[in-house]
Parts: structure tokens; C-alpha cells; sequence
């Protein structure tokens, strides 16, 4: 059986056996794993709080080809630096974020990308103010749908061509493809130029240097409204974590 070492981040856990913990992780160097940590629900168990959901660790285990799960031999933490005193609402977006990538990124596919984000992520979140979640957790919807290759090119009309950043209006379709107005007939989510010009700023910053300028929100609001159809669209359900998302779901969508 082949040995892996990486460092991963902890999505989620759940009860397997009465002792034993199914873990899914994200990992710089195979993405999506799910494995199983033996004996983790005991006591004293040697993960000790290494398998916390949202922790990054230095990750050690095996894979056997003929098995889904891999088995997981070591698991030993980088950073857990924001857990003692989260707040609901922060759990509830990182939660969210789990969600968002288990189910958009596919298992076993290597995505550096996919790994950045979340590592900028995590390191933001702990120092947001509660008003900034709501920005972050769009900056997080836009950038998975882009990186799951679910985010159309926004930079031109998908009709005709012509450029959009700097359209007094840009129109998404039923489709979720950006049209110039010309094109939609004025068909779909409307998105004004401030929206569109957010969404630049999402491709093009860090989520630290996004947060820190001032948004409009109801413009972050109507960015959400947006992502949360194109999310909705390509999984053909709401998420289960908007249960716990209330405040930050997009108004009109309430
Ligand atoms: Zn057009």
C-alpha cells in the first residue's frame, strides 16, 4: 500500500464504527481524500484534536486501490489557532465552506488552487468582524464555482463577444451565462456595473485586501443572489448548511 504524506485541511468528520472516524480531508497533493482514522472516537486517542473539522495538519496515510477509503496512520496539527472562542456564526460559515467545497471539487484530483483559496481563507476568517462574513463567504461562493469551472468567463458577453467590465448593466441568463444588455433582451439577474466591478475585485484580490475595503453591501447582496442560483442550478438543491446560514443569505432569497 502506498504511503502519502501532505497537508490537508479537516472538512468534516463523521461516526463510522463506534471507535472509528470517517474523515474528509482536502489536500495540497491528492485534493479530496476520505479516509478512515481508527480508533479516533476513543478517549485517549493518539489524533487528539488534530481531526477537528477546519484544522490544517500534516497529514500521513495509506491507499489501498481497491479501497474508497484510505487509511489513515498519522495526523498532526499545523494550525487550529481559531477554535476556542468562535462565535455560531463563524462555524456556521466554515461549515458552509466545507460544504461548498465536498461538494463542488471532485475526490482524488490534485487542485493547488483549490488549496490556496482555502488556506487564505482560514487565515482571514479568524480576524473578520461579524458585518465582513457575509463578504467573505461571496468572495468563497465566486471563487469555487470558478475553480469547479461552474463560473462563466465574466469578462465578455457569452453572445457576442463584447467586452462587460465597465457595461452600465451585465445580464445573467437561466443559464448562468453573462450577456450585454443588447444581447439578453433584458432577460434574467440584472447586475449593475458596481456589481460586476465587486466581482473584478474578487478574481483579482487576496480575501484579506477584499475585506478590508468598503463594501457596498447591497451589492455584496446581490452578488450572493447570484451565486447562490448558479450554485443551486448546478447542484439541483439547496445547500444543507444554508439551514445554519441565515444571516448570510443573500436578503431576497430569505
Ligand atoms: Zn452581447
Amino acid at each position: 500500500m502506498p504511503l502519502h504524506e501532505t497537508d490537508a485541511f479537516v472538512l468534516r468528520t463523521f461516526t463510522l464504527k463506534e471507535a472509528d472516524k470517517v474523515c474528509i480531508f482536502f489536500t495540497r497533493e491528492a485534493g479530496k481524500v476520505r479516509g478512515v482514522a481508527r480508533g479516533a472516537r476513543r478517549l485517549r486517542s493518539r489524533y487528539g484534536a488534530s481531526l477537528e473539522p477546519f484544522t490544517e495538519v500534516a497529514l500521513t496515510y495509506f491507499q489501498n486501490e481497491s479501497r474508497e477509503l484510505v487509511s489513515i496512520s498519522d495526523c498532526e496539527i499545523i494550525h487550529s489557532q481559531f477554535f476556542e472562542q468562535m462565535s455560531g456564526e463563524l462555524l456556521s460559515v466554515l461549515h458552509y465552506f466545507a460544504e461548498l467545497v465536498i461538494e463542488f471539487i471532485p475526490d482524488n484530483e490534485s487542485n493547488e488552487k483549490v488549496y490556496r483559496l482555502l488556506a487564505a481563507t482560514m487565515e482571514t476568517l479568524p480576524r473578520a468582524e461579524s458585518r465582513e462574513l457575509a463578504a467573505i463567504a461571496r468572495y468563497f461562493e465566486i471563487w469555487i464555482l470558478k475553480l469547479s469551472g461552474f463560473f462563466p468567463d465574466w469578462r465578455y458577453c457569452g453572445l457576442c463577444e463584447k467586452e462587460l467590465v465597465g457595461a452600465a448593466s451585465v445580464w445573467i441568463t437561466n443559464e448562468g451565462i453573462p450577456m450585454c444588455a443588447s444581447c439578453s433582451g433584458g432577460l434574467g439577474d440584472e447586475l449593475k456595473q458596481v456589481d460586476w466591478l465587486l466581482i473584478r475585485e474578487i478574481m483579482t484580490q487576496s480575501p484579506a485586501n477584499f475585506i478590508n475595503g468598503r463594501r457596498d453591501q447591497w451589492s455584496v447582496n446581490r452578488i450572493g443572489k447570484m451565486a447562490v442560483r448558479l450554485i443551486n442550478r448546478v447542484l439541483e438543491r439547496e445547500l444543507k448548511s444554508y439551514d445554519l446560514l441565515d444571516r448570510l443569505r443573500p436578503a431576497e432569497l430569505k
